[in-house]
């Protein structure tokens, strides 16, 4: 290719920003991948600036540089889960703040708020944002932050994060987007007016089920400075070994991704056409109910498809049962199939008239979709279904 030295630099493409970092912090010795950083402190005055691996370490800045690098931002703040996470951002809060969310948030989101921090004097107010009014209710409850996530979990709602943060943003008011279910590959919160994007790293980042870990990313430094103050004073860091895990990890997040999502595109239209069925939710399908949303805010539908299927809670536990690829357990996004059965499982601990409020009732079943052949996990649903007749 011609080079023209008026050119922008250009910016490299997905696949290359996940698999390089900036610093391996140990490039005298040629290493290819970066070593472990075990070490719990460093030398005073260090030309890198550590001191403490609570406040900081060489593997947590280069899981850093390669999630800020695929979220297109600034900065980005590693922390022991995805619930450490959205610790470090809560701890931002004071007495009397108030949170307003999106009715459907991650379960464990749902507890911090209610169980800890409401203790602390933090309040929370809870709305449907795939409502219009809930527009109004931004302006009327003039809240401290807004917290969201799309698509939601379990049923998938796709919120509108580019209309909610144009009416944050002339009030002067952050916006938080839990992005786990979709990462930087699929959806970009803060491109589309967020302040902070949240991944629990354990999901699709790691993608091989063996590590937990938490991110948060912002373009914003006064946010950043508060994530790597809640870092070292919560005790909220991750360990040194994880952070390599989820790093070698998310080398090869756009090959799996790539996989995980096409088998799910065919998966859900084959669910949705069985007679033990009666509904299918996927953001890309036509009968989405905010397909033209999912459609303008995510390069692609994702690969959890949630799923009622016509049985009772014994029949659906059953079916979950049955499948022989899928594992009947918590947690979603690693390159093995997954099986949830969210009414016992995931939102156990949600009261039950709030549960049937938002829909998760018994036979609501929600599948991650993994690495494995098409075909086989299409027989093994096929077969789980057949039974359900
Ligand atoms: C799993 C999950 C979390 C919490 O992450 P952990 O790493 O398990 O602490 C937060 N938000 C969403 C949407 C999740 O799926």
């Amino acid at each position: 290719m011609a080079s023209n030295k008026n050119q922008i630099p250009r910016i490299p493409g997905v696949n290359t920003l996940s698999i390089h970092h900036g610093e391996s912090f140990a490039k005298e010795t040629g290493t290819v991948m970066p070593p472990i950083f075990t070490s719990s402190t460093f030398e005073h005055g260090n030309q890198q600036g550590f001191d403490y691996t609570r406040s900081g370490n060489p593997n947590f800045r280069i899981l850093e540089s390669v999630l800020a690098s695929i979220e297109n931002c600034k900065y980005a703040t590693v922390f022991g889960s995805g619930v450490s996470a959205i610790t470090a951002i809560a701890s931002s809060l004071k007495s009397g703040d108030v949170v307003l969310c999106e009715e459907n948030l991650y379960g464990c989101t749902v507890r911090l708020f209610e169980q800890v921090f409401k203790k602390f004097g933090v309040k929370t107010a809870w709305v449907d944002f795939t409502n219009p009014s809930a527009l109004d209710e931004i302006k009327r409850k003039n809240p401290a932050m807004v917290w969201l996530e799309s698509p939601t979990n379990p049923l998938l709602k796709v919120i509108d994060l580019k209309e909610i943060c144009k009416r944050t943003s002339s009030l002067n008011i952050p916006v938080v987007v839990d992005n786990t279910f979709s990462t930087a590959l699929i959806q970009l919160p803060l491109e589309l007016g967020a302040t902070l994007s949240l991944t629990s790293t354990t999901k699709y980042i790691n993608g091989h089920s063996d590590a937990l870990g938490g991110a948060v990313c912002t373009n914003d430094h006064k946010w950043e400075d508060r994530l790597k103050f809640a870092q070292k004073a919560l005790g909220l860091q991750p360990s040194p070994f994880d952070c390599w895990l989820i790093t070698r990890g998310v080398k090869t997040l756009s090959l799996r991704i790539k996989q995980q999502v096409s088998s799910a595109q065919a998966l859900a239209d084959q669910i949705a056409d069985h007679p033990s069925v009666n509904w299918v939710r996927y953001p890309f399908r036509l009968d989405h109910p905010q397909k033209d949303i999912a459609l303008r805010q995510m390069k692609s539908g994702g690969a959890i498809i949630t799923a009622s299927l016509k049985g009772d809670q014994i029949q659906t536990y059953s079916f979950c049962k049955s499948l022989k690829y899928f594992t009947m357990a918590e947690s979603l996004g690693g390159i093995e199939s997954l099986v949830c059965h969210p009414a016992t499982m995931t939102h156990a601990s949600i009261d039950p008239e709030i549960k049937k409020k938002l829909g998760i009732n018994e036979s609501l079943v929600r599948l991650s979709i993994g690495c494995e052949d098409l075909d086989d996990l299409s027989i093994d649903l096929h077969e789980a279904m057949n039974k359900l007749l």
